[in-house]
């Protein structure tokens, strides 16, 4: 178990070897990846990596990463998945697979154990990513984990994401248009080993994950409302960005309205957080909206309707789309056209302009197509500014009232990210 899987898509070749001397030194997904990345910088490459102690049984341990070049920053970047793939993978035998140069046809991969395919994928090239994810399953049989991209990633949205087990996300920095470039649709995963054997000491595991897991109670708000909950913090406190980080408070009143539409609560493998809502609204259901959805597509847009803001969410889901960076550019394009920058019908509250927008990034269709840039290349075209910090969009903390954050932006190789520090907490908590 844990070997690399190199497949070469220019080459239509597979090859598995073990981690490298160099590449030990470098202890879960993120090291990996980069180790990788970092000996081959190119932009045809991307790596999905996981830690040894990916895919236990333990709250946390669900995630894979993806490690690439940002097609918005150009930047290096990475992405963090939870749910069930990276749990699949190391099932499968693999610390990470490296896709590498650009295939000429959509194809997806298929991997089973010590087995994989480079696959023809013409007949899901253009699906959403849920219609693939469920033909796939049709056509492989029982048990495989899906990562796929949506319309969004075929056509190089440069925030496009890949999306997996339908509501969870390799989200930030572009990921998806990556495999869109080297036209990969998917992947799809299946592994026999039973993980739990591998651990040398398992009662050892058992007594530290039940002393790790009782800390958790800290999170009991998290678990029972999700994420949305802070936005009664962080509008309470002035820094909820809000109309195009114009203002910094909103209508917290929006947070009620969201906890009226869930209906149950998810989680990523072996987490006993669960701090995925599924919300059901006109016969549709959809995981979130998370507090950052919230943000972007309600006070940045200046939208109050909660299904407006969940339908965003199945669509950025479904065509396969970073939600921070499409609410951020959007939330720009009503600001430009409130200045009277640009001509056009867009306004602040509007809730279908945002839906329709959505749809008009994700296929490059008309305003859409110069959106699915990003807001540092759009402002640059029009010879104006806009919010950014190295080319990727803020998530929901306004940094002019948040220190810690502010500091956070300015130095995350991502760019303006909140994950990889997390300072919102102590910030927001005093
Ligand atoms: S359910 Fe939430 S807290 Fe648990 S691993 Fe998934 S994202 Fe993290």
């Amino acid at each position: 178990m844990d070997k690399i899987a190199v497949i070469d898509l220019s080459k239509r070749e597979v090859k598995v070897r073990d981690p490298n001397k160099d590449e030990q030194y470098f202890i879960g997904g993120k090291g990996l990846g980069f180790k990788v990345l970092s000996d081959n910088l190119r932009r045809d490459l991307i790596i999905f990596a996981s830690g040894p102690l990916t895919g236990l049984r333990l709250s946390g341990l669900s995630r894979c990463e993806a490690v690439f070049i940002s097609p918005l920053t150009g930047f290096v970047a990475d992405s963090s998945c939870g749910g069930f793939f990276g749990r699949e993978l190391r099932k499968a035998g693999y610390l990470a697979i490296i896709l590498q140069g650009k295939s000429d046809k959509p194809v997806y991969i298929k991997i089973e154990d010590e087995n994989i395919e480079i696959c023809d994928a013409d007949w899901l090239w253009g699906k959403n990513t849920f219609e693939t994810e469920d033909l796939l399953k049709k056509e492989l049989g029982k048990g495989f984990q899906i990562a796929s991209i949506g319309q969004a990633g075929e056509n190089l949205v440069r925030f496009a994401c890949i999306e997996h087990a339908k509501g969870r996300e390799f989200g930030r920095c572009g990921s998806g248009a990556v495999l869109g470039y080297i036209k990969v649709k998917a992947i799809a995963v299946k592994g026999s080993l039973d993980l739990e054997e591998t651990i040398a000491n398992y009662e050892k595991f058992e007594q530290l994950r039940d002393e790790f897991e009782n800390r958790l109670e800290v999170l009991e708000g998290i678990s029972k409302y999700g994420t949305p909950k802070m936005i009664l913090l962080t509008n309470e406190l002035g820094v909820l960005p809000t109309k195009y980080w114009q203002m910094g408070s909103f209508d917290s009143e929006i947070f009620d309205d969201v906890v009226k539409l869930y209906v149950r609560k998810k989680s990523c493998f072996g987490c006993k957080v669960g701090c995925a809502k599924i919300s059901r609204f006109d016969a549709k259901e959809v995981e979130g909206p998370e507090y950052e959805t919230l943000f972007a597509f309600g006070s940045l847009c200046g939208v109050r309707d909660a299904k407006i803001i969940a339908e965003a969410n199945l669509l950025c889901d479904m065509f396969g789309m970073d939600t921070i960076s499409a609410g951020n550019v959007i939330a720009f394009l009503f600001y430009l056209c409130e200045r009277g920058i640009i001509n056009e019908k867009y306004r602040f509250g509007d809730g279908e302009a945002v839906l329709e927008l959505i749809r008009k990034i994700s296929f490059r269709e008309g305003i859409g197509d110069k959106l699915a840039e990003g807001v540092k290349r759009f402002a640059e075209r029009l010879g104006v500014e806009g919010v950014h910090v190295k080319g990727l969009e803020p998530p929901g903390y306004d940094p002019r009232g948040l220190m810690g954050i502010a500091l956070g932006y300015a130095v995350s190789y991502r760019g303006a990210c909140h994950i990889k520090h997390c300072i919102y907490r102590p910030n927001l908590s005093g």
